[in-house]
């Protein structure tokens, strides 16, 4: 029976930077609090049934602190897959709901975590290394402060990074900001910006 199938909650520990994956029966979520440690045991993720909503507390590895929110207890339960969102950044920084879609929406929550530090890349993939790890830094900043949106109101968004340029993509309508990567003066644009923003799609 699809309901008897455990919960998968996964989110990115801000202190070792593991994902932390684990499964929980509706049951456990519902009946108490739940609490769901990375093993280093620096953070843990907290959830607490409210009735018909639950109160997360979710450690963030974007901009390193913790997100308190609340959602639809039939979200947490049922939803194939729902995510909560960093509140600085507008990255997805936890995922709850069947499996595959956890372990998905996991992998690009480290992959994007992975490329704002420059990590996770090989030696000469980009066209300037030390520009490349400069633009991310400052995007890390940017994005940290929550300067990062779209024209269509949406500040969720996705990060890929190229050979000599990086992409911001809106979570929601898809439009797309570029932002060159691969001399100085590519930097020092990025510098001077308090906020960027992505042009939406109509
Ligand atoms: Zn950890
Ligand atoms: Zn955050
Ligand atoms: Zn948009």
């Amino acid at each position: 029976m699809e309901s008897e199938k455990p919960r998968t909650i996964a989110y990115l520990c801000p202190s070792c930077r593991q994902l932390v994956i684990v499964q929980r029966s509706r049951f456990q979520l519902a009946a108490a609090d739940s609490r769901l440690p990375c093993p280093c045991g620096k953070s843990e993720l907290k959830l607490k049934p409210l009735g018909d909503r639950f109160e997360a507390e979710i450690p963030c590895a974007f901009c390193g602190r913790s997100h308190r929110v609340q959602c639809a207890a039939a979200d947490l339960l049922d939803r194939r897959a729902m995510a909560f969102t960093c509140a600085a950044s507008g990255l997805p920084c936890c995922a709850v709901g069947e499996e595959a879609q956890v372990y998905a929406a996991a992998r690009r929550m480290e992959e994007t975590a992975d490329q704002l530090s420059g990590e996770g890349e090989e030696k000469g993939t980009f066209l300037n290394e030390v520009i490349m790890h400069e633009v991310l830094s400052e995007l890390k900043d940017i994005a940290a402060r929550g300067g990062i949106s779209c024209t269509c109101g949406s500040r969720e968004w996705s990060l890929k990074v190229d050979h000599s340029a990086v992409q911001l993509r809106c979570a929601r309508c898809g439009g797309v900001l570029r932002i060159p990567a691969a001399c100085d003066d590519d930097l020092e644009d990025l510098c001077c910006r308090t906020t960027l923003t992505i042009r939406g799609r109509e």
